[in-house]
Parts: structure tokens; sequence; C-alpha cells
């Protein structure tokens, strides 16, 4: 984790340092190397909140982009269930940066758990995702909403890592740091079978509209109007393809 209690505040580890969790309540030790990132680590066990994952360079830079009273929130649930969540925003959002992988049925727990949730996946881990997501985007065509970069992927089944958020229900966002800079590429949530579509989304401006609290905006008014563009724009191609010409022919034999 990268925060304990020291005397009641949050502090960062530094050598020799030792706090409690802000969870569990336990004592935490400093672990200072130059391997992995400075971090506080329950003595004896992983960790106290199963869902914790370890934190890589990735994970400290993203949460680095809000302030420190947004990270590592310890979160309840009305049965006492209780997960520390990566950030959360003043607007109850909670930023959830993935580096692993995730089992669907875990994904869910946590989309239910956490009723505002953003998925942010490191598209890094596996050297096949980047080839892959280069490929889905080279296939994919533009889609015809004006005014914002929307592809309409044509082969989904060619990324691994696009299949398995796919139909995630909540806002999904892929990070390729490497590949696409200031671009994260945001997984507009449909729930139509096997169609995807991605939209770029400038890294800063993801940044900047939590930070002023414009998510909700976005999500509320702006993401269904796209999304019923688009689910109009699916309804009529539908249509064409059910009145093509050799389509007709055959039903008129019957
Ligand atoms: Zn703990």
């Amino acid at each position: 984790m990268k925060f304990a209690l020291v005397k009641g505040i949050k502090a960062e580890a530094s050598k020799g340092a030792k706090g409690t969790c802000p969870s569990c309540g336990s004592e935490l030790i400093a672990k200072c190397g130059e391997v992995i990132v400075n971090h506080w680590a329950h003595k004896g066990i992983r960790n106290c909140d199963p869902w914790w994952e370890n934190e890589t360079e990735w994970h400290r830079k993203w949460k680095n982009n809000f302030p420190i009273e947004w990270q590592e929130i310890v979160q309840f649930s009305k049965t006492g269930e209780k997960h520390i969540a990566d950030v959360k925003t003043e607007k109850g959002w909670v930023l959830e940066f993935q580096h692993s992988y995730l089992k669907p049925e875990e994904r869910h727990s946590r989309n239910a758990f956490y009723s505002k949730i953003v998925w942010v996946i490191d598209g890094l881990r596996r050297k096949t995702d980047k080839i892959q997501f280069q490929k889905i985007l080279e296939e994919s065509s533009k889609a015809p909403v004006g005014g914002v970069n929307i592809r309409q992927v044509n082969f989904p089944e060619n990324s691994r890592l696009l299949l398995e958020w796919l139909n995630c229900g909540v806002p999904v966002f892929f990070d390729f740091y490497e590949l696409y800079k200031s671009t994260l590429w945001f997984l507009l949530p449909l729930n139509i079978k096997d169609k995807a579509y991605l939209i770029a989304f400038s890294r800063e401006e993801f940044i900047n509209v939590h930070n002023n609290n414009g998510f909700d905006e976005l999500v509320y008014n702006l993401i269904p109007k796209i999304q019923g563009f688009i689910r109009k724009y699916e309804r009529n191609r539908n249509q064409i393809r059910f009145v093509n010409p050799s389509r007709r022919r055959y039903r008129r034999r019957f």
C-alpha cells in the first residue's frame, strides 16, 4: 500500500518506519528497495484485503494524478465487508487500476460492491495484448458519430483483452502508455452481443474530468447520447442487412 497511518496521519513508506493499516488496524512495515516501489506491507500475511494487488510503478503514477485524500480509501458495505479503493473521487467514483487478470466473477463482485466504478486497465501486462489491440484498431472503422473519435471494432475476437472486458457494464479504459501516450481507449458500455466501440479519450482529460468533478456529466449525459446513437445505428445496419436484394429474393419464394 502507498499509505499507512502514522500517528493517525496518512504517510508514505520510508526506511525503518512503522505504521498501522487504515483498513484492519494491524501493524505495517515499510518496504523500501530499488526493485519495487516503496510500500507498506502487512506482517506475515499478503494483505488484509483479498482484492488488493501488488502495486507497480504504473499504479503509483495513476494514483499520484489525484489528491492524497482520494487515494486508498477504505470502503464498507452494509454487511461490514470492506475493501480499499485505489482512488475515490469527491463525486464517489472509485477508480480501480487493474494490472493483473481478473476472473469475470471477481469483476462482477467489485462492480457490485463499488456502485460507481471506473476500470483503468494496464494494456501492457501481456505482450500479445499490445499487438492484438493495435490490430483491432487497424481493422476498425470510424463510427458515424460527429465530433468524437469513435472506432467501430469489426473483429473484437482478435483481442483477448477486449473480449475479457466486453459487456462489463461499467466504464472501462485501456491504458497502453508506451504505445498511446496521450490517449486512453474507452470501451463504450453497450451490451450488444459481440459489438465493441472504442473511443479515443485524452489521458489528460480523464484526469482533469475527475479532478474537476465532471465525470457524472459524462456518464449520465454524454455517454447515454452516444450509446443511443450507436444502438440506433446498429438497428439500422441490421435492417439494411435484412432487406438486401439476395435476401428478398430468397424470401419471395415462400
Ligand atoms: Zn490491513
